[in-house]
């Protein structure tokens, strides 16, 4: 469903990383895992269209992110085409950037309304719905500032969900929360990777969080991936030393 295809990517003399291919199936909830520096957060940004790789592909459905068709042969793509394709994209922050000046209903259905060009009464039914699924049908009036950093992180995963799209991705989406309030916001991200489809790409250094909410771990690593498997594999029996010794420093 995503595939990267010998994706190099470096800053300067920097190569983070280094012809890597990986594909990830529709549906699958992924995290990556891997030391500061080893790329993690650079894959999510690749395909927020953040970053451009400096060689390779990337296919989301069907469709090159970064390249077209034409005649038969793959040239970069315009902008016009970068849109459509990461339209399907949504990612949630670890410092949630909600729109401060805007009520919660309101950062729900923004983007429903002036990226998708539906009615403002479809993206508002459909809003409400998310907020309440995500625990905030109370919450619709508030302002951002109003919320907890759990709240403002759940109003986060209903205005990601809010565009329908193929792909969540997550960054460190409970590390600026208090442990007890993390529990909440992974208690839905565990609903919603029950009940949708939706594919997740996760980075975090939360290992039980990870066991929890995926159902595979990518551990990567100088460049490219040393280790993929499901998270109770990768965490009681890690094949490379690499991965052990990561581990050990993270939990
Ligand atoms: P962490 O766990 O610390 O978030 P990470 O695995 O997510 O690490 P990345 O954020 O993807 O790592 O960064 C990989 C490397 O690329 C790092 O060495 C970083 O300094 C470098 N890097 C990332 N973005 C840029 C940029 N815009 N300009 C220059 N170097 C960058």
């Amino acid at each position: 469903f995503i595939v990267f295809d010998k994706i190099r990517k470096q800053f300067g003399s920097n190569v983070v990383l280094d012809d890597l291919s990986f594909s990830v199936g529709s549906g699958e909830r992924v995290t990556l895992i891997g030391p500061s520096g080893s790329g993690k957060t650079t894959i999510l940004r690749l395909l927020m269209t953040l970053e451009r790789p400096n060689s390779g592909t990337i296919n989301v459905d069907g469709e090159y992110l970064f390249h077209e068709q034409r005649n038969g042969k793959l040239v970069p793509a315009g902008e016009a085409h970068i849109r459509k394709v990461r339209r399907r994209i949504t990612m949630v922050f670890q410092h949630f950037n909600l729109f401060p000046n805007m009520r919660v209903l309101r950062n729900v259905t923004e983007a429903p309304i002036h990226v998708l060009g539906q009615s403002r009464e479809e993206a508002e039914t459909r809003g409400k719905e998310l907020l309440e699924m995500v625990g905030l049908g109370d919450k619709l009036n508030a302002y951002p500032s109003q919320l907890s950093g759990g709240q403002q992180q759940r109003v986060g995963i209903a205005r990601a969900l809010a565009v329908d799209p193929d792909v969540l991705l997550m960054d460190e989406v409970t590390s600026a929360l208090d442990p007890e309030i993390a529990a909440e916001v992974l208690d839905v991200l565990r609903d919603i990777a029950r009940n949708t489809d939706v594919s997740m790409l996760l980075v975090t250094h939360a290992m039980k969080f990870a066991r929890d909410v995926s159902n595979r771990v990518l551990m990567f690593c100088d460049g490219g991936i040393i280790e993929d498997g499901a998270p109770e594999r990768i965490f009681n029996e890690p094949e490379h030393d690499r991965t052990r010794s990561f581990l050990r420093s993270v939990i």
